[in-house]
């Protein structure tokens, strides 16, 4: 489990700072990760660690990337990430959270624990 400090939810335990990338704050955990996948080329919303209470995530922009941002995550990171995808910006069409996942191992209230 790591360290990063989580904002939303922080624990005593949590000492890692984020790690500030071209001015966005990365969890220092995924800092390398998500270099890897900028410099894929790859647009991202945000990411998470998931601070050992969930896999780590992130949100990309393109629907069509998702095999793309698997690999290039698989080439530098052994964990098991969410990838997901922001629909509205994909097809214009708003859901109710504007989030949908896709990743298939995810049960139905859309996370893993
Ligand atoms: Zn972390």
């Amino acid at each position: 489990m790591c360290n990063c400090v989580s904002y939303n939810l922080p624990e005593p335990y949590q000492m890692d700072e984020p790690v500030i990338i071209n001015g966005i704050s990365v969890d220092a955990c995924i800092a390398d990760t998500m270099r890897a996948v900028w410099n894929a080329g790859i647009s991202t919303g945000c990411c998470c660690c998931g601070h050992g209470r969930q896999d780590p995530s992130i949100i990309i922009t393109h629907v069509g990337d998702v095999d793309y941002t698997r690999k290039v995550i698989e080439a530098v990171d052994n964990r098991r990430w969410q990838i997901l995808c922001n629909v509205t910006a994909v097809v214009g069409a708003a859901n109710a959270d504007g989030i949908r996942a896709i990743t298939t191992d995810m049960n139905e209230e859309g996370n893993n624990g």
